[in-house]
């Protein structure tokens, strides 16, 4: 006779310290069975602890011994938060981006699926009470008991004054503490007033004292809107508390219930609904060359080159359509800083309420809402920023990147994924399409889209035929030659003047707050640096002070030279504080909105200026790179760049093509509509080829050049780059950790015969750009190789054993697969 063998579930565990990717099997009780499943997120006991885990298989056996297995003690979500694919993808991105295959899973769940662990004190009933007991101990244990459970912080909130007593309990083992997994996902609850019938309020308004006036105002509310409504919302229409409606309800009057509401951000926003445009010759053209793999649900992948206004975004949605008409979902992806309510109102219009939104500046409740929208299937299509590429969509048709050259596709936290290989991934899985768009792809794209045969599309001219705007490159080193000191050259000075006369707007852009407003000593050259980070520190007018932008370490401004007593202290270079001002002085009354980290780190900060600026309430719109994306106003019809430099003399391998990029884009922020634009580029280095080619609007030119610098010096895309960075208090101990690790591979690479060949190559370790970071030294290898796996493998496999022969838990190593940022 066959006995019933329970079911095992193996499951990754979100503990921290564990430095394996190991899988532990937990037995799933009977209980649990129908509940618990691959992409299951459930509580299970871990040593002392209860900790969150993830379901990555299922199976009949172990080979563990039975009683050495658990049992999963609670499941989490009713549906399971992650799909089969999910799992199996996080298998792909731990060893694709040499991370732990929790962080790969974790980075998949909207931030509120992430565990949050919460310390409760429960009485220990093993342990007998000790036999003289204080009064005060009495009450605690009396307090616990009749709550059966409760969180440490309470319990010293209630017993403020004996915290010590409370310890001395817990250590003779009379109170026990435990981990607890709190869920921050829980849903939002609110208390909702439902009105009686309206037949039944005109009695109540005869039966309501004429002195009770608040209440008779919540009668005549409802008689004109018999709806429910939340409490908050009716005392603040009314101005009057919450009492009131409390007190009628012990009347009868009414009921008050909570109510579970789905935080919708677009909610308060309605849309109107758009119809396809009849597409252009060119559009259509690109339309049917992505329509035919995604109408055979076959997997393909194209770079969509065109220029700014050149109607990719028409073709998106018309795309889109096609996708959802076959039952199948969508994802679109925008950078963050172009997720504006301009591009979602685009994508709302045409799709009502089968699009989700996810962004950033969501806060974690409403992302988790929108997110369970796109779980239990009530939306087809998700527009949002780098991580909204896991939405856990099981049919998934089209994936478009737009902007694809963004170097916030990349995340700079372990996994280190870049979005654009995961959207392949996926889209093999799901034989789906993805269109990478831009209008200045990134040299790798670029560079494979043109190796295939048919996966580059190219729009070259706008919808409308305008021209491009014409470019002007000024050399700020002739405008000082001729005496003018200013930050604002003649041409740009008289071109300011001239829209403001005609009421046009102005688009300007300084790159980088305060990058590089430095503090200088102009009698001996004295930089002040952050004596932590070792980065200059960057002049705050307002506060007068000057703070460190990496650890935040602040300094009094400087009125004399500490090396030399001068007092020719100059702030040099110029932030967007610093144009503003520049701004006003030069130009009495001129409207500015200022936009860069300082003035939009408040939720809904960045809608706020860009509706300001699109109602013509300001003149000129200031900002950083913030200011190049995705905007489109009518009225703009001059852009100016305060200076090119900052980008270009960035210390990375990619700065002319970040600057290339930014000011092409920049530049499309000019002319959209009927009135013509100009640019005007600042620069000291007008005769740099990225300059030379985004004045001429011709990227072509550009790459050709690019190219061929990236080949002499072998960069992507002629190679990949692995970078390295170590990281620990001494820097002796960190040189020394860098050569063993140079030495071990190299040798390694030198045995396999590749002593001749030019790659792999090792170079460093070198100090980092960032060279300290809140008192830690850096230093960095950089790895150029050309793409093979086994590479990789050998150099996580050398760091473990580097961290093995230091053997310094203070010692930190980590791997950046295709860096983009080099600091
Ligand atoms: P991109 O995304 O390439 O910058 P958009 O899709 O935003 O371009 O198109 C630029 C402008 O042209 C928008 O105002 C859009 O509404 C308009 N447009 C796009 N396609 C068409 C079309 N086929 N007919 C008319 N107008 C169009
Ligand atoms: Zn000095
Ligand atoms: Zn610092």
């Amino acid at each position: 006779m066959k006995e019933s063998n329970p079911m095992f579930a193996e499951v990754i565990v979100d503990v921290a310290t564990e430095n394996t990717n190991r899988i532990y099997d937990y037995i799933v009780p009977d209980a649990l069975l129908p509940w618990v499943t691959v992409g299951s997120r459930v509580g299970v006991t871990f040593g002392p602890r209860v900790v969150q885990g993830y379901v990555i298989q299922m199976k009949q056996t172990s080979e563990y011994p039975r009683e050495k297995c658990k049992p999963i003690t609670r499941v989490l979500d009713s549906l399971p938060p992650l799909t089969k694919e999910l799992i199996d993808l996080s298998v792909w991105v731990s060893e694709r981006y040499a991370c732990h295959r929790i962080t790969a899973i974790k980075a998949m769940l909207p931030s509120a699926l992430r565990a949050k662990y919460k310390r409760v004190l429960r009485i220990n009933e093993q342990t007998a009470l000790p036999s003289i007991v204080l009064a005060e101990e009495q009450d605690i244990i009396a307090y616990i008991q009749h709550k059966q459970k409760v969180e440490l912080n309470e319990l010293l909130t209630h017993f403020p004054k004996h915290s010590k007593v409370i310890q001395t309990l817990i250590q003779n083992n009379v109170l026990l503490e435990q981990q607890e997994i709190k869920d921050k996902a829980a849903s939002k609850q609110r208390l909702t007033v439902i009105p009686p019938h309206k037949k039944a309020l005109q009695q109540y308004v005869e039966q309501c004292s004429s002195n009770a006036k608040a209440q008779l105002k919540v009668l005549h509310y409802f008689i004109e809107h018999n709806d429910e409504i939340a409490i908050s919302a009716l005392s603040r229409e009314l101005g009057i508390t919450t009492q009131v409606m409390k007190a009628m309800e012990a009347k009868g009057w009414l009921q008050i219930q909570k109510r579970e509401v789905a935080r919708d951000p677009y909610a308060h926003r309605t849309f109107e609904t758009s119809t396809p445009l009849q597409l252009t010759t060119n559009q259509q053209r690109v339309y049917d060359d992505v329509s035919k793999p995604l109408s055979l649900q076959q997997y393909a992948w194209f770079l969509l080159h065109g220029v700014t206004g050149s109607g990719k975004t028409e073709i998106y949605l018309q795309l889109i359509q096609q996708c959802l008409d076959q039952g199948r979902e969508a994802i679109v992806l925008v950078p963050e800083i172009a997720l504006t309510a301009q591009m979602v109102e685009r994508f709302k219009s045409r799709f009502g309420d089968l699009v989700a939104v996810l962004h950033s500046r969501l806060s974690t409740g409403e992302r988790y809402d929108e997110w369970k929208k796109i779980k239990n299937s009530n939306c087809k299509v998700v527009i949002g920023a780098r991580s909204a590429l896991f939405a856990p969509f099981d049919r998934i048709g089209l994936i478009i990147i737009d902007e694809e050259h963004e170097s916030t596709y990349k995340q700079e936290e372990s996994p280190k994924y870049h979005a654009k290989h995961i959207a392949l991934k996926r889209a093999q899985h799901h034989q789906a399409v993805v269109v990478l768009g831009s209008a200045t792809p990134s040299l790798e794209t670029y560079y494979a889209a043109r190796r295939g045969k048919e996966n580059y599309l190219g729009l070259h001219v706008r919808v409308g035929n305008q021209p491009l705007p014409p470019v002007q490159l000024v050399d700020m080193r002739e405008e000082l030659k001729e005496g003018n000191r200013s930050m604002f050259s003649r041409a740009l000075h008289e071109a300011i003047e001239d829209r403001c006369e005609k009421g046009e707007q102005i688009v300007l852009l300084m790159n980088r707050r305060g990058f590089s407003t430095f503090v200088l000593c102009r009698s001996c050259g004295f930089t002040a640096t952050c004596p932590h980070c070792e980065i200059s520190l960057t002049y705050h007018r307002h506060q007068h002070h000057i703070r460190c932008h990496y650890c935040g370490y602040t300094e009094q401004e400087l009125k004399q030279c500490p090396d030399c007593q001068s007092e020719h202290i100059r702030y040099f270079g110029v932030g967007t504080q610093r144009v503003e001002e520049q701004l006003t002085k030069y130009f009495p009354g001129i409207r500015v909105i200022r936009m860069d980290m300082d003035t939009t780190r408040e939720k809904g900060s960045h809608e706020k200026w860009l509706t300001q600026f699109r109602e013509k309430k300001a003149d000129v719109l200031l900002g950083t790179q913030m200011v190049a994306k995705g905007l489109d106003f009518p009225d703009v019809t001059l852009v100016g760049v305060i200076a090119a430099d900052t980008t270009l003399k960035l210390p990375d391998f990619r700065a002319a093509e970040k600057t290339f990029q930014l000011l092409t884009q920049v530049s499309g922020r000019a002319g959209r509509h009927e009135l013509p634009g100009e640019v005007i580029i600042q620069t000291y280095n007008p005769d740099h080829y990225s300059l030379l080619s985004a004045q001429h609007h011709d990227y072509e030119k550009f790459v050709l050049q690019e190219l061929n610098q990236r080949k002499l010096h072998m960069y992507p895309p002629y190679c990949h780059l692995l970078l390295i960075t170590f990281s620990h208090e001494h820097i002796d101990l960190l040189i020394h950790a860098g050569e063993m690790l140079v030495e071990h591979l190299s040798s390694m690479w030198q045995r396999e015969g590749n002593a001749h060949q030019a790659l792999p190559q090792i170079l460093g370790p070198v100090s980092s750009p960032l060279a300290k970071v809140k008192d830690r030294y850096r230093f960095q290898c950089v790895i150029k190789y050309l793409g093979e796996a086994k590479i990789l493998k050998q150099v996580q496999a050398t760091i473990d054993q580097v961290k093995n022969n230091i053997n310094d838990k203070h010692l930190m190593i980590s791997i950046d697969v295709d860096p983009q940022m080099m600091l």
